[in-house]
């Protein structure tokens, strides 16, 4: 048997299965799977093997059983036999599991010999890959090691019986890991409990550093407006959107609206933090997620977290631990020292982390779940692909980083990795392809990156041996999204988002390409502008919104709205002097690349309605334009389209006019805001039409970061049902950047 079969209670379940059966025989776990040999009636044996895959243990995932007929060897029992190594084998690794209903009931019971002991799990739960260091999965090579058990929980890992027969980080509070409170110096806080110590501390309005399951945690009182304005102050994170850690449903459903399919991703074993609508009248402090209408929930998913939130009753914000885009610190003396200037306390334990896993992130999309972040409790279990690959290691991209190996059928994508900007990065990045090669014996024969020269992710990847292939980064987004699907195309790709590197050298980003697996055509997309300054036009929307009037519409519209970027640049640069620099630049084309992307048509229009001049993430100006749609408003600007170098060129000068008339009028930024998104639905549908038309396909996938946007992708998705087209949309990995190495190992895989 192959999938997820180690550390999932197969053994234990395969034997008590053969005991019920009366066959007798072996099991064991081996480097790529689990063996067993049973004897027996010949009709027994059939039941048996069926009843394998019917009732296998809730985590297990069978992938593949291969069934051989075998000699009379005359076995006297069924024995559950050693683990075996084999040279080359590999087999899939369970991600982390949130506790499971009978853990929970253990830690809450102050009869048990586990009560209130943080560390409880078993073979349905706990922690997997995020302590394991080679495989087989075996006690010896994980972070457990340095643990030995005590005969109790001995007993209990040996007893085919238990729930906790071979449970590698099997504990309890005589022989395993215990949690301390400590100061930034690491002296001692309490004298008596730990836990109850800290809560005491996190009621005090104090912020705390706990150690969870893939790194560090900054937590604090979540209703207690100060103290997270204190928390964004020293993490140096102004306005991104904090998660929070609710103890049950019920406490969900105070503060956000649920529905069946929400609860159920809430419960569920992976945990992941959910994006649900926040009610205007939770008690939770707006500060958590300035301006938004989301709010980022997660149940607790470790015992000590179920603890922290039972005894406490509070809502905590629970957010990485690191400074603004470093990643999770995961080691105490390392947390000690990044996080010194940020917690005003530290919940330490002494089971090392072996590998960084942050939470992960879902929300619903057209009623389904899509993943936005993928990591603890997904990572590191492949995606299955419907074709045969060879060995491929695909570096990704620059922001929301993961890179994917493949082997096999399968596509190992990483944990979500992080931004590629600075070099705690990217050794995070360049130790977790490591220890991946290591876990699944993946040595690739070929590397793929993108086209952008300056992404460190491009620049590792050029740098190491062998044949490389350089993918461009919509053609990737386009295959991911068909990968992932299991369709091959052609297909129309509809791609959104922020920069992509393109073949002409422009910066890429509103984008319909016709392609499948092997090649791509460029069809249609947003007319060229140019971004002043760069980079810095990322970081201030301002900057795009003023490129956006003064090129489609001219210097003297551009005068008239002057108190606007005037208003903005003084609060940002320097005034009237900077404005008339950028228009040089522009004149120029100084240090003005030129762009065709929908995530800076967002900011400009984000800018332009005074929502966002400039931003401290990713994303927040165009979020800062969804979050205050009129969802009533069915109006739409108007566009055209003009063939250049045979390609549809969409030009936005209708829609900036149109935004500025509305403006002028004093129309409802809500009702502008709902107008522009419409007007980007109504451009999607029309340029797909066109396309199937001249004998393109009738199947649209919607990729890149812009399709986040939940009222984007519901409407363009529906819009094009209602046109004739089938819509594929993300699900198993992110529409964002984070996806991009599933396809770009794809197409290397093809065009190699
Ligand atoms: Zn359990
Ligand atoms: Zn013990
Ligand atoms: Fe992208």
């Amino acid at each position: 048997m192959k999938g997820v079969v180690q550390g999932v209670g197969f053994r234990p379940f395969v034997y008590s299965l053969a005991q019920r059966h009366g066959l007798k025989g072996w099991v064991n776990n081996s480097s790529e799977g689990v063996h067993l040999e049973v004897e027996g009636d010949p009709g027994v044996v059939e039941q048996f093997t069926g009843e394998i895959s019917r009732y296998a243990p809730p985590r297990a995932r069978i992938e593949s059983l291969r069934f051989e007929d075998l000699n009379w060897a005359g076995f006297q029992d069924f024995k559950i036999r050693e683990s075996v190594e084999e040279e080359g084998k590999y087999q899939l690794i369970s991600p982390d599991i949130a506790t499971c209903k009978a853990c929970q009931d253990e830690v809450f019971d102050p009869g048990d010999r586990r009560s209130r002991y943080p560390f409880t799990n078993c073979t349905n739960c706990g922690p997997r890959f995020t302590i394991i260091e080679d495989i087989p999965y075996d006690r010896p090579k994980t972070t457990m090691a340095k643990f030995r058990m005590c005969p109790q929980c001995r007993r209990e890992y040996d007893d085919p019986a238990n729930r906790r027969f071979h449970a590698q980080p099997n504990a309890c509070p005589v022989c395993g890991p215990r949690v301390r409170l400590c100061d930034r110096e690491s002296k001692p806080l309490s004298a008596d409990d730990p836990i109850s110590s800290a809560i005491r501390l996190l009621r005090e309005g104090k912020i705390l550093a706990t150690k969870g399951l893939g790194g560090f945690l900054l937590a604090c009182d979540a209703q207690d407006a100060p103290v997270v304005e204190k928390l964004r102050q020293r993490k140096h994170r102004p306005h991104k959107p904090f998660a929070v850690m609710l103890k049950n449903l019920a406490a969900v459903k105070e503060h956000c609206l649920l529905n069946g399919e929400e609860e159920k991703l809430l419960l569920s074993p992976e945990s992941p933090i959910v994006l649900l609508p926040w009610k205007k009248d939770s008690s939770i402090a707006s500060p958590v997620a300035p301006g938004q209408k989301y709010l980022g929930v997660m149940l607790p998913y470790t015992p000590l977290h179920h603890l922290l939130l039972q005894e406490s009753g509070m809502a905590l914000v629970m957010t990485s631990g690191n400074l603004s885009e470093e990643p999770i610190a995961k080691d105490n003396e390392e947390a000690l020292l990044r996080l010194g200037g940020i917690a005003d306390a530290f919940l330490l334990h002494d089971r090392d982390i072996y590998v960084q896993y942050d939470d992960s992130v879902v929300a619903l999309s057209s009623g389904q779940p899509t993943i936005l972040r993928r990591a603890r409790g997904y990572a590191p279990f492949p995606v299955g692909l419907p074709f045969a690959t060879t060995p491929i290691l695909a570096c990704g991209a620059e922001l929301k980083n993961t890179f994917c190996l493949t082997q096999d059928g399968y596509a190992f994508i990483s944990q979500h990795i992080g931004d590629l900007e600075n070099l705690e990065t990217l050794s995070h990045f360049q130790r977790t392809v490591e220890l991946y090669q290591k876990l699944f014996r993946i040595n690739p024969e070929l590397v793929a990156y993108d086209l952008h020269p300056e992404y460190l992710s491009t620049k590792y990847a050029l740098e190491l041996p062998g044949k490389k292939v350089g993918v461009q980064h919509h053609f990737a987004h386009l295959v991911s999204c068909l990968a992932e699907n299991g369709e091959a195309g052609p297909v129309i790709g509809l791609t959104f988002d922020g920069l992509g590197y393109g073949t002409d050298g422009c910066l890429w980003g509103g984008e319909f390409l016709v392609g499948d697996y092997r090649s791509f055509t460029r069809k249609a997309h947003f007319e060229y502008l140019p971004m002043p300054g760069g980079a810095a036009a990322i970081r201030h929307p301002w900057r795009m919104a003023l490129s956006y009037v003064y090129t489609l519409l001219g210097k003297e519209r551009l005068m008239r709205h002057l108190p606007l970027f005037t208003s903005a640049a003084l609060s940002s640069e320097s005034g009237e002097q900077k404005i008339r620099v950028l228009l040089q630049q522009i004149d120029r084309r100084m240090n003005s690349p030129l762009t065709s992307s929908c995530g800076r048509l967002f900011d400009g229009v984000s800018a332009l309605l005074g929502l966002c001049f400039s931003i401290s993430f990713e994303g927040q100006a165009a979020m800062a334009l969804e979050m205050i749609a009129d969802l009533d408003e069915e109006g739409a600007y108007e566009f055209f389209t003009e063939i250049e170098d045979g390609k549809e060129m969409i030009r936005l000068g209708p829609l900036v006019g149109g935004i500025l008339q509305d403006l002028e009028k004093g129309i409802d930024r809500s009702r502008i805001s709902a107008k522009f998104h419409n007007t980007l639905v109504k451009t999607g549908v029309s340029l797909c039409k066109r396309i199937r038309e001249h004998e393109g396909p009738d199947q649209v996938a919607l990729s890149g970061g812009v399709f986040q946007n939940r009222l984007l992708s519901e409407r363009m998705k529906a819009a094009l049902e209602e046109s004739g087209f089938t819509v594929l949309v993300h699900r198993q990995v992110p529409c964002n950047d984070g996806g991009l190495s599933l396809g770009q190992a794809v197409i290397a895989n093809f065009i190699n």
